[in-house]
């Protein structure tokens, strides 16, 4: 069929209609593009097509700059101009704020977007497998399977996970180590985990295994430690058959246990980045914990949740959702007391030795989830424990959003001043909407752009208490 595309979907994907006004959703189609497709699943109301021939190309249309990108999962958009990528995000979120959170005229601050969309992630995980002709292989999945694309330099990646990567089927071929088959479960080598610093230029690798140890590390020690920045070498046992990539605990085979990186404030003017070396955070990354792929933007997008929460050094803030505590400890520099909540264990251990090491004695970390710890909190402060209120609540959920469980003793605590971290506008929409229904408007709101050449975009929100 033939189809005049004219939106993007939520994975980036092109959405149009055919003549007869049928909804058809097609993969790398472009917003402004006239295609032909081949229908692949078919139902009443919308298709799944496959990109055929570009009839008419989007006047926004540039050639994709890695040959894979059509194949591989990783991006979605690569064939849109950067600009217009990001004019896409921002109109993302505003729709979803409208459309979902119900609010009129969303206060929407401009994109913040990437000085340069390539090399920018500083940790990706690569799975290993086998092609066709039995060959090891490692790289990315391709969309919606677990085929896996060959590509050890993909270009949203730093340099040195090439070396990594030929490094590790340098050293399974040599000792014959197998790749790990999702159908049989067998071989040992499941994903390698490669994360640098950004401003240590420290790298980690973790391989990730299905079994409890590596045959003769010692060959891999060896070609990993030629590599400029090598820091710190693990392996992580995951012996299930499940999505999930690591393991529960993992064991250092060479080198420190963790990484190091620092988050500096940046302030925006005139439109460049300035940063502010008297606020920075130094933080200890393990490989198991959550760290932000993108130092860049992450700088921006905690400066932006930093002024929003409006800290003049008296307020008592409640982090939910705080992993090793970088957002926190960013707080902790400029308020009274902060208070952190996060579900995994070995994240709040890191976050403890963060602010130790950054001298913070302002902070208190809690392991829970945050829909259980607040609710905790809250009762045993209204019945006359002597804590305080907190001031400022900020949240940065993973993609489902925050339990009702926790919104609503949110709401109970009664913050001045909410500031919301996602990176799902729709889920962020749909707890917007509570929040505005329990007593909070939303004042401001700002896009950024985390995950340049994908569909995925970060928001940052400020809602604060009706009076
Ligand atoms: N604010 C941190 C982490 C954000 S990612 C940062 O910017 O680095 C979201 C975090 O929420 C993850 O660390 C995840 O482990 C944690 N998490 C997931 N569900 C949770 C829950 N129900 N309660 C508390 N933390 C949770």
């Amino acid at each position: 069929v033939e189809v005049v595309v004219n939106a993007l979907g939520n994975e980036g994907e092109g959405v149009g209609h055919t003549q007869d006004g049928y909804t058809v959703f097609v993969k790398d189609a472009l917003p402004g593009d006239v295609i032909r497709a081949k229908l692949m699943k078919c139902k009443k109301q919308y298709a799944f097509g496959r990109l055929v021939e570009i009839l008419t190309p989007s006047k926004d249309r540039v050639p994709a700059v890695c040959e894979k990108a059509r194949v591989c999962g990783g991006c979605q958009i690569q064939e849109i101009a950067y600009e217009k990528q990001l004019e896409f995000k921002a109109d993302k979120v505003k729709s979803n704020l409208i459309r979902i959170g119900g609010v009129k005229n969303p206060p929407m601050e401009p994109i913040i977007g990437m000085d340069e969309p390539w090399r920018y992630r500083n940790k990706a995980q690569f799975p290993f497998g086998r092609d066709k002709n039995g060959q090891t292989i490692c790289g990315f999945y391709a969309g919606r399977t677990h085929t896996i694309i060959p590509n050890t330099d993909c270009l949203l990646g730093i340099q040195e996970n090439k070396q990594v990567l030929e490094a590790v089927l340098s050293y399974m071929e040599q000792c014959h180590v197998k790749p790990y088959e999702e159908s049989s479960q067998r071989g040992l080598i499941r994903h390698v985990l490669i994360r640098k610093g950004h401003y240590s230029g420290q790298i980690m690798v973790c391989l990730i295994i299905n079994g409890k140890s590596l045959p003769k590390p010692d060959v891999l020690i060896s070609k990993l430690c030629d590599i400029e920045g090598m820091h710190s070498i693990s392996i992580s046992s995951n012996e299930k058959n499940t999505n999930v990539i690591l393991g529960e605990t993992y064991e250092t085979i060479w080198g420190e246990d963790t990484i190091e990186d620092t988050v500096f404030r940046v302030e925006e003017k005139d439109g460049q980045w300035e940063r502010k070396e008297d606020m920075g955070v130094t933080f200890r990354i393990s490989p198991l914990s959550f760290y932000q792929v993108n130092p860049v933007q992450m700088e921006r997008l905690y400066s932006t949740a930093l002024s929003y929460a409006g800290l003049t050094g008296r307020e008592m803030v409640w982090d939910l959702y705080c992993g090793i505590g970088t957002i926190s400890l960013f707080l902790a520099k400029k308020a009274a007391r902060v208070y952190g909540v996060e579900i995994v264990p070995q994240a709040i251990r890191d976050a403890k030795e963060n602010a130790e090491r950054n001298g913070l004695d302002n902070v208190e970390f809690y392991v829970g989830k945050a829909e259980e710890v607040l609710p905790e909190f809250y009762s045993r402060m209204d019945a006359g424990s002597g804590m305080l209120h907190p001031d400022v609540i900020v949240v940065d959920p993973p993609r489902k959003g925050c339990d009702e469980a926790c919104l609503s003793t949110m709401v109970k605590m009664q913050p001045q001043r909410i500031v919301y971290v996602s990176c799902d506008s729709a889920t962020l929409a749909r707890d917007v909407k509570y929040l505005r229904e329990n007593g909070y408007e939303l004042k401001r709101f700002r896009a950024c752009d985390m995950f340049g050449n994908t569909g995925h975009v970060e928001t940052v929100c400020l809602l604060s208490k009706k009076p």
